[in-house]
């Protein structure tokens, strides 16, 4: 027989999580749009070489994550592991770049071969935004403010702490990669495998490594701030003084890199301490080699990516799904004056549920468990006097009500 369990890391989203996830999603994208960042959505699939050529061929997502196969035209394509690859791409193979500055929001399924535990799947959602063009560190400023401002708006910014680091210029990059290399090769042999295959493609990742042996050798590895230039520094200078400007409160932290390799300056993560191990519920950064390295022109982006699940775990004041009105016919004859009714008050806007079956009694107590608001009972003697009665199922109160005002009646339960 077939194996009907979804497979590992994957998972069902039943109503109230799915309500949950809208409402993230949705708190998110109105808060793009009123920093002006229009929805888009990109294939869930792209040609591989989208993401090997700018995850960088050491990230973990691309040695060990990746979901890629051979369609049947012989193509190789990858499931994405994240948003920003495929909006690069389509920068590019959609003509865009006259247009800069663009500004984009996305949501959907993201796919990574890891172990699942409690806040890591291998099929999650994420929700994102990438501005691309800017140069100046306004843009870093602008999306970290909307990334706090998608955290208030779920009630959960007090709970997170933006964490906030510089990966710099290209220059201060590899001056610092060489002196990171010079301090980590007199611990070689400690290091983990996974870090001493890192040391020579991309030693930077080393810091990020959560290996506890690692973690004890990257205390005392030498500082980012030490070998930033001046450009640099000042660029920092600037995101830092904006985020004062804005009252956003974050800490540094020197050893917070982010696990791709196309990043520059800012770097930064929104962390929670409450989920554990698995307390990063939006992170980002600079990207402005991102778009050349996959082919196109030289254009500067930041952006940041959420995982909506790690912040349906988090959020306060998720909305209660609509309660219902139940219309419910006491006597068979009057299932079809029922529905009659209900195909009205549906296209008027009211939520109804019709039960479909059952005597009075039962189809109350469905309403019950359905958590509706008031329910309208069709009963012959009122139906010939052109009424229904209406009951109120938080207090009991029941009136008759003509079915000439029905709907108006029925304002007060919408
Ligand atoms: P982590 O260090 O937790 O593996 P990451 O650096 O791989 O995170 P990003 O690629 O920056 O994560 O993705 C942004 C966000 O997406 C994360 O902060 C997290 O909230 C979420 N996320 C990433 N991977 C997963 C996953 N496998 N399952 C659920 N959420 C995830
Ligand atoms: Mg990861």
């Amino acid at each position: 027989m077939a194996n009907l369990q979804p497979v590992r890391g994957t998972r069902d989203i039943l109503p109230d999580e799915r309500q949950r996830h809208r409402f993230i999603e949705e708190t998110a994208r109105e808060a793009a749009q009123r920093y002006g960042y229009a929805e888009i959505a990109t294939p869930i699939f792209e040609f591989s070489d989208v993401f090997k050529r700018t995850l960088g061929d050491t990230s973990d997502i691309v040695t060990k994550e990746m979901y890629t196969f051979t369609d049947k035209g012989g193509d190789e394509v990858t499931l994405r592991p994240e948003g920003t690859a495929g909006v690069a791409r389509m920068l590019i193979s959609g003509g865009l770049a006259q247009n800069l500055p663009l500004k984009y929001f996305y949501r959907g399924p993201m796919f990574r071969y890891e172990r699942p535990q409690k806040g890591r799947f291998r099929q999650f959602h994420q929700t994102g935004v990438e501005l691309l063009g800017v140069t100046e560190p306004l843009g870093d400023i602008e999306v970290i403010a909307l990334g706090a401002a998608v955290l208030d708006g779920l009630g959960i910014l007090s709970k997170a702490t933006l964490e906030l680091n510089t990966l710099g210029n290209t220059e201060s990059r590899s001056a610092y990669r060489e002196k990171l290399i010079a301090y980590f090769n007199d611990y070689r042999t400690d290091l983990s495998e996974d870090s001493q295959s890192r040391l020579e493609r991309n030693p930077l990742r080393i810091l990020d490594s959560k290996d506890r042996r690692d973690r004890e050798i990257i205390t005392n590895a030498p500082e980012f701030s030490d070998s930033l230039d001046a450009e640099s520094a000042d660029f920092f200078a600037a995101v830092t003084a904006g985020l004062d400007a804005l009252s956003i409160a974050y800490r540094l932290n020197s050893r917070l890199v982010r696990g791709l390799d196309y990043y520059c300056h800012t770097a930064f993560e929104f962390t929670t301490e409450e989920l554990g191990a698995q307390g990063t519920i939006l992170a980002g950064g600079r990207y402005d080699g991102l778009v050349e390295q996959m082919g196109g022109a030289k254009t500067a982006g930041v952006g940041w990516a959420a995982g909506i699940e790690r912040l349906a775990m988090l959020a306060e004041n998720v909305p209660d799904e609509a309660r219902p009105i139940a219309i419910i016919p006491v006597v068979p004859e009057l299932q079809t004056k029922g529905l009659a009714i209900a195909h009205d008050l549906r296209s008027r806007g009211f939520v109804i549920e019709f039960g479909y079956r059952g005597n009075m009694s039962r189809r109350l107590k469905r309403a019950n468990k359905l958590n509706a608001k008031a329910s309208i009972i069709l009963g012959p003697d009122e139906l010939e006097r052109g009424a229904a009665t209406v009951r109120n199922l938080d207090t009991g109160d029941q009136e008759e009500v003509p079915l000439e005002t029905l709907a108006d009646h029925l304002k007060q339960y919408s």
